[in-house]
C-alpha cells in the first residue's frame, strides 16, 4: 500500500509515519528530511538549498522529483509513505507517472487538518532527538527529565532552522498557496481521506488506522 500523509507544517505527519513504519514495516519518504540530509552531509545540492529551506520556500520541483524517483527505484518493504511529497500540482503529476513506471499505484492520500494557531503553538515547542529523530514537544511530550530520549537513550536534541516565526509564516503560505489544491486533485481520484490532526497523537494513530482498513 503506497500513502500520501498531507497536511501543513506541524501537522503530525512526521510521528505519524513514524507508527506506520514500526507497525506496517512501511518505508517513509520525507522530502524535508533527505533534504535536511543533503545540508547536513554538505553536497552541491545540499548548500542550493539550504537558505530556500531556512526560508521556509519550496525547493524546485526538479530537485525533490528527483530524490524521490532514486527512492522508488530502490524499493521498499510495504508500501510508501510519502511526507512532505508532493507539495505541488506538478509534484503530484510525477508521482504519479514514478509509481506507474514501477507498475504501483498510490491508495491512499489521508490529510491531516489542525488550525492554524495550534501549528505554530506546536511548530515552535518542536524538539528532536539528535540521534533517533524522535519527536518531542515543550509542551505535550516533554523531553524525559533524565534528559535521555525515551525510544533511543540519546542525549543530544535538536531544533530545526526553520522553526521559527517568521518562516513558519512562509511555510504556511506555502501550503495554502501550492499545496492545498492537492486536497482537490486527490478527492478527484477518489483516494481522499481526512483525519483530525488536533487530537492526542494515538487518537490520531487510530483514525488513521480507520482510514487505512
Ligand atoms: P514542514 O515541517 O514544513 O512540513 P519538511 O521537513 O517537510 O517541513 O520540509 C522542510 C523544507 O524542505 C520545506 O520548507 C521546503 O523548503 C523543503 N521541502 C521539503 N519537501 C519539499 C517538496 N516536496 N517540495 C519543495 N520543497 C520541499
Ligand atoms: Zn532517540
Amino acid at each position: 500500500m503506497n500513502i500520501i500523509l498531507l497536511g501543513p507544517p506541524g501537522a503530525g505527519k512526521g510521528t505519524q509515519a513514524r507508527f506506520l513504519v514500526d507497525e506496517r514495516g512501511m518505508v517513509q519518504l520525507s522530502t524535508g528530511d533527505m533534504l535536511r540530509e543533503a545540508k547536513d552531509s554538505g553536497t552541491e545540492m545540499g548548500k542550493k538549498v539550504a537558505d530556500v529551506m531556512a526560508r521556509g520556500e519550496l525547493v524546485t520541483d526538479e530537485i525533490v522529483i528527483g530524490l524521490i524517483r532514486e527512492k522508488l527505484e530502490a524499493g521498499g518493504g510495504n508500501g510508501f509513505i510519502f511526507d512532505g511529497f508532493p507539495r505541488t500540482l506538478k509534484q503530484a503529476d510525477a508521482l504519479g507517472d514514478l509509481l506507474a513506471e514501477i507498475g504501483q499505484k498510490l491508495d491512499r492520500v489521508i490529510e491531516l487538518r489542525v488550525d492554524d494557531a495550534a501549528l505554530v503553538a506546536r511548530i515552535t515547542a518542536r524538539s528532536t532527538c539528535g540521534t533517533c529523530g524522535e519527536v518531542y514537544n515543550d509542551l505535550t511530550k516533554p523531553i524525559p527529565a533524565d534528559g535521555k530520549c525515551s525510544n533511543c537513550g540519546g542525549t543530544t536534541f535538536k531544533r530545526r532552522a526553520d522553526d521559527n516565526e517568521e518562516s513558519l509564516k512562509t511555510r504556511l503560505l506555502e501550503y495554502y498557496k501550492q499545496t492545498s489544491p492537492l486536497v482537490g486533485y486527490y478527492y478527484v481520484k477518489g483516494v481522499y481521506g481526512r483525519v483530525d490532526g488536533l487530537g492526542e497523537m494515538d487518537a490520531v494513530k487510530a483514525e488513521i488506522a480507520d482510514v487505512l482498513g
